[in-house]
């Protein structure tokens, strides 16, 4: 397939689980793609791995300029990296506010002020954020963790707002729990983690989790020229968790 032919894609995150799936996904639409992470040694050909942690803004834009250079242009941004951070308010002390926060809503400021002035070169430019049904699902244990998804979907519709004009689409997806090694993280943590994981399965409405390829599957549409009327928008990929 090469719906995404000519295009350059960078997307943070891309070493593993959601950002992984996606990464290899745009690039089998045709796109060529560029993984930002904090640890990107396990990418391989045709995606290129670069080092950056979003956290940081010397090293995101450093990393986003190589990005361009190498690529020659940037006309896709994916917004993936995140971290999690489980408990009520009561757990969690202020560094760990301020370093989700730094990473999962500041992180995407960061990235996407660095490729705003490729993306407004492009004649097929779309940013493209990961979200969650935690930004508007009231999850038990996760204030933090959805507060911060809360401000993506907010900052994923102003910049929809602000950069319309010029021709840059801006939408999020909302993905459900999703099979990742992320959750198998969580998951190992328990006391008997393949109870755990029959668990959580039996609480989806679906009686599993959603993938990583299914996920991917909507960020590629939204970053692609077949989405090219939709902007500002959040897609939920959740398995039907949302509002049952
Ligand atoms: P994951 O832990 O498998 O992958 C996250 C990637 O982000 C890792 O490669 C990690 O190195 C990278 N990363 C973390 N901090 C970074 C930083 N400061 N700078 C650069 N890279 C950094 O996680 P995943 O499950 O694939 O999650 C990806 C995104 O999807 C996150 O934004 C997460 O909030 C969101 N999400 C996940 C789920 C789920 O159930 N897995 C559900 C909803 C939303």
């Amino acid at each position: 397939m090469t719906g995404l032919s000519g295009l350059k894609a960078v997307i943070t995150g891309g070493a593993s689980g959601i950002g992984l799936a996606t990464a290899r996904a745009l690039a089998a639409q045709g796109a060529a793609v560029a993984v930002l992470d904090l640890d990107p040694g396990g990418v391989s050909e045709p995606l290129l791995g670069l080092r950056a942690d979003v956290s940081d803004d010397a090293s995101v834009r450093a990393a986003v300029e190589q990005a361009a250079a190498r690529l020659g242009g940037l006309d896709i941004l994916v917004n993936n990296a995140g971290i999690g951070a489980v408990g009520t308010i009561e757990d969690n002390p202020d560094e760990q506010w301020h370093r989700v926060l730094d990473v999962n809503v500041l992180g995407m400021v960061r990235t996407t002020r660095a490729a705003l002035p490729h993306l407004r070169r492009s004649a097929h430019a779309a940013v493209v954020n990961t979200c969650s049904i935690a930004a508007t699902a009231g999850l038990p244990q996760r204030a933090l963790y959805g507060a911060s998804k809360g401000a993506v979907l907010s900052l994923t519709l102003a910049m929809a707002a602000d950069h319309v004009r010029e021709g840059i689409r801006v939408n999020c997806v909302n993905p459900g729990t999703a099979d990742t090694p992320w959750v198998s993280r969580l998951l190992d943590a328990a006391d008997d983690p393949e109870a755990e994981r029959a668990a959580l399965n039996t609480r989806q409405p679906m009686g599993r989790l959603v993938t990583a390829d299914e996920v991917a599957a909507a960020i590629v549409y939204l970053a692609s020229p077949a989405a090219a009327s939709v902007t500002g928008t959040a897609l939920a990929v959740d398995g039907g968790m949302q509002g049952l």
